[in-house]
């Protein structure tokens, strides 16, 4: 589920609802487990698909393969014989981890964990990716769509997990699409949680941030607000998450009131205070670089030719290479309530369980 922002994000609000300056306090509501949000019983959409319905899901998601448009690189390449961007072929899926995962929300990982699936090779390449060196660098193994199933069914029969959770699937749509199926055909009863990640101009994507708002206009009109079992666990629905970036503030703002306006205000959102320099953040820039022989070790010291501490102006995107601070996730928590947005990923005010 996206983090996004962009460089064609809206820059006025399409309607003219006050931004900061009203002095009375949003309304409070506290009701995330309560009609309409609250299911009696969950079963997942796969599972009631016909045999007709699963043929055709399984052409639709191959015939992209053939002139590759899975995401918006739009590389054209027939995978069935090269590569595009992401280097990731037609037949399998490159896995880096497959495990019960317990760094999600509590209503994804609930007690048992949350069957995360972390595909290699995402084709976005932030340049500040939390997730490096599992996401850009190619690392893991190759799984056919019926190795998948079987991780998935183990997960679930073995890991007693609450969902299977997809982590950047986006360039490999069609493997993951037919592993589902074969899933379903096995047993598989778990909702799928699809985790993709979208961001803006710091990413190496053109377009991306429009391709990004269009995405999350069509998740929620699929699968609409976030609703849970009375267990606490989230079963179907849209989560939010926004990564707060240093600096970048005004923009998680603006992201705020775009969602309240234009997707719901229902909306499920975890403003996340989690990010850090990583990935090409913070390294020495390329005119800084000592010559070669000398730069991978100091690169990974983080020191300048000279032997000392990287000043921070001689380091690639020195703007966004800090912690965010309390006043930057506080003004776009701030703006969310302003846009009207109740439902944020808060830790619970009783002593029991995160749930
Ligand atoms: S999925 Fe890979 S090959 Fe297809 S458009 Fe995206 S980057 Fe290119």
């Amino acid at each position: 589920m996206p983090w996004l922002a962009s460089k064609a994000w809206p820059t006025s609000r399409p309607t003219s609802r006050p931004l900061l300056k009203s002095t009375s306090p949003p309304l409070q509501r506290h009701l995330h487990l309560a009609p309409p949000f609250l299911l009696d019983d969950y079963t997942p959409r796969y599972q009631l698909l016909s045999l007709l319905e699963a043929s055709r899901k399984r052409s639709a998601a191959y015939a992209h393969l053939k002139n590759c448009n899975l995401c918006p690189r739009r590389c054209g390449v027939n995978r069935w014989e090269t590569t595009g961007v992401c280097l990731i072929g037609a037949e399998t899926a490159k896995v880096n981890v497959i495990a019960p995962h317990f760094g999600e929300e509590p209503c994804i990982q609930g007690h048992n964990g949350s069957g995360s699936v972390f595909f290699s090779g995402c084709n976005l390449r932030c340049v500040f990716c939390q997730n490096h060196d599992i996401a850009h660098q190619r690392n893991g193994f190759d799984a056919t769509p019926e190795e998948l199933a079987g991780w998935y069914m183990k997960l679930q029969d073995v890991g007693k997990v609450h969902n299977i959770n997809l982590i950047t699937p986006e360039h490999v749509v069609p493997q993951v699409v037919l592993s589902v199926l074969h899933a379903k055909d096995m047993g598989l009863r778990l909702p799928i949680v699809w985790t993709k990640a979208s961001s803006k101009r710091l990413l190496k994507a053109e377009d991306y941030a429009s391709a990004a708002m269009e995405s999350i206009k069509a998740m929620h009109a699929q699968v609409g607000d976030l609703c849970f079992t009375p267990d606490g666990i989230a079963k179907k629905g849209l989560l939010l998450r926004h990564l707060v970036m240093p600096g970048k503030e005004t923009e998680g703002q603006e992201i705020m009131r775009w969602l309240g306006d234009n997707i719901s205000r229902d909306i499920f959102v975890n403003i996340m205070e989690q990010y850090h320099p990583d990935a090409h953040v913070g390294k020495p820039s390329r005119s800084s670089r000592p010559p070669s022989g000398l730069g991978s070790m100091q690169e990974s010291s983080g020191s300048d030719p000279g032997g000392g501490p990287l000043s921070n102006s001689s380091a690639r995107y020195s703007e966004i290479n800090r912690t965010v601070t309390g006043e930057e996730i506080s003004s776009v928590r701030t703006a969310a309530e302003h846009a009207g947005l109740w439902r944020f990923c808060d830790p619970v005010r009783h002593d029991g369980f995160n749930l």
